[in-house]
């Protein structure tokens, strides 16, 4: 099976985008759990947080920087938002190709669910 968000950073899989960069993409979650729920996704197919070595820093710093760029212009600088990478089953990853989730626009509990 190809992957998903390979074909989305692609073009082949179409996606309501935000921002593309030559290294990071960003588009809104098809199923948002709030009111402003973006995904950053790095073009460079990377399994998960798990496979991630010392060389990925700066790719991993850029979509963490892109999430705070994207949350000012979705207005939740000063309300407040949050950033999530989800890893392994437990955390419920379910698209295997790394991904940052901004999450925000409504007030979020702590601790998850
Ligand atoms: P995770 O649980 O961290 O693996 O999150 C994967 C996210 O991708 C979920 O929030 C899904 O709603 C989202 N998703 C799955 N398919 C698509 C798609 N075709 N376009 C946009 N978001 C998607
Ligand atoms: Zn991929």
């Amino acid at each position: 099976m190809p992957c998903l968000f390979c074909q989305i950073a692609e073009g082949k899989i179409p996606a309501r985008m935000v921002q593309q960069d030559d290294e990071v993409i960003a588009f809104h979650d098809i199923n948002p759990g709030a009111p402003t729920h973006v995904l950053v996704v790095p073009r460079r197919h990377i399994k998960s947080l798990t496979d991630l070595a010392a060389g990925d820093d700066a790719l991993i710093g850029r979509m963490v920087r892109t999430a705070r760029d994207l949350a000012r212009e979705q207005g939740l600088a000063e309300r407040g938002f949050r950033l999530v990478f989800n890893c392994g089953d437990d955390a419920g990853y379910s698209v295997h190709h790394i991904h940052l989730h901004l999450v925000g626009g409504r007030k979020l509990a702590w601790p998850p669910g």
